[in-house]
């Protein structure tokens, strides 16, 4: 018999309460009743995203939320400014490239955070919109989003920040720090299945999307904001997802979106401590608390670890992308978990080090992040 246990940085563990609506019968959407659930889960979006901007959302993984913040606020030609220092950070150079935008795309060490001086030295009049993460999930880095839109709110361009796994997570405060677009996703955070994507849009970026001509037809910002008005959707919403992340949302409300944050940094804090006392290397220099990755020991292969850890004892991590491969793991620890989880998922890489021949005092990792949790 397997237990699964799910420290992926998307899909994460589902919680009961949400589990149990996705099963319930299914309703029509063009009816009272979704509009007012609908109306409920935007409210609670607005609230996790602290902003009274509009929030649209999307049936689609979070890349469709982020196709429609390239696709929707600008023109053939325009000039954006990415960041590559990462998976995520690299698929904002792709679409820009995808929709022929003319793209300066900052190349950055994978492990290191873009800082506030360099997106100013990209900065010239022409650039219509920067994109960043809040977390670059493929190597655990968090950015300085407050110190950016200090930077960028004081230019013509707007900001967009892909906030799909850091949400709840690394705080980010929409309307204090003057982001433009947030973008949102699902599978993360938010604790429900993979399918669902929103957007906040602020009144800069709407003035944006009125004088853009790029194509769009599905992820139309203006068609949602239409509908959204009136507590709708253009087309067919996830209804079994928005009922799930009322229930995510509520248990979200309960616990307190600050309560939700300051765990996340005491469970990474205790994930890092737990692999540093084992003798691992963390690999980000600007650490998340939604995603932790490690350094595999010289000689052990990342890949086989990843593997091993779901085969033998059901417990997913994730491995290391593109040229990381194999060289790192990635713990997150993001949406539905409590300390004995943290405590599992160190325990887990004591197991799976140990069958590799990896030498560590057995216990020292799970020790060690205790002795934080415990605080
Ligand atoms: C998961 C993730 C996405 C979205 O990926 P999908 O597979 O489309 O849901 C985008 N950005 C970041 C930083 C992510 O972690």
């Amino acid at each position: 018999m397997k237990k699964e246990y799910l420290y992926s940085p998307g899909p994460t563990t589902v919680p009961p309460e949400a589990l149990g609506v996705m099963g319930a019968p299914m309703f029509h959407h063009r009816t009272a009743r979704f509009r007012a659930l609908f109306a409920e889960v935007v409210e609670g979006l607005k609230d996790v995203l602290q902003t009274k901007n509009d929030v649209l959302v999307f049936a689609a993984s979070g890349t469709g939320a982020m196709e429609a913040s390239v696709a929707n606020v600008l023109s053939p030609g325009d000039r954006i400014v990415t960041v590559n220092g990462g998976k995520f950070g690299e698929r904002w150079g792709q679409l820009g490239r995808a929709y022929r935008l003319d793209v300066d795309e900052l190349m950055i060490e994978w492990g290191t955070a873009v800082s506030p001086a360099q997106i100013k030295k990209h900065l010239t009049d022409k650039v219509k919109a920067v994109y960043i993460q809040l977390c670059e999930t493929s190597t655990g880095v968090a950015t300085d989003v407050k110190a950016i839109a200090e930077v960028v709110g004081k230019s013509g361009a707007i900001l967009v920040v892909d906030a799909i796994s850091g949400l709840l997570c690394d705080e980010l405060l929409t309307d204090a720090w003057g982001v433009d677009i947030v973008v949102g996703g699902s599978q993360k955070g938010l604790m429900i299945p993979p399918g669902a994507a929103f957007v906040s849009v602020s009144k800069k970026a709407w003035g944006l999307v009125e004088n853009s001509s790029l194509p769009r037809f599905y992820f139309d910002f203006k068609k949602a904001k239409k509908s959204g008005d009136k507590d709708d959707t253009p087309y067919t919403p996830a209804v079994s997802l928005v009922r799930a992340l009322r229930e995510t949302l509520a248990l979200i409300k309960g616990e307190g979106r600050d309560t939700m944050l300051a765990n996340a940094a005491r469970y990474a804090a205790a994930i890092r401590a737990g692999m540093q006392a084992l003798g691992l290397e963390l690999f980000s220099q600007a650490s998340s608390n939604a995603v932790t990755a490690v350094r595999m020991p010289e000689g052990a292969d990342g890949a086989e670890f990843v593997k091993k850890l779901r085969d033998t004892w059901g417990v997913t991590f994730a491995g290391g992308q593109e040229a990381l491969k194999g060289k790192i793991f990635r713990i997150a620890s993001m949406g539905y978990l409590n300390e004995f989880d943290v405590l599992t998922a160190v325990a887990a890489v004591e197991f799976t080090l140990r069958s590799m021949g990896v030498a560590f005092t057995s216990g020292a990792g799970v020790k060690a992040a205790q002795e934080v949790l415990l605080g």
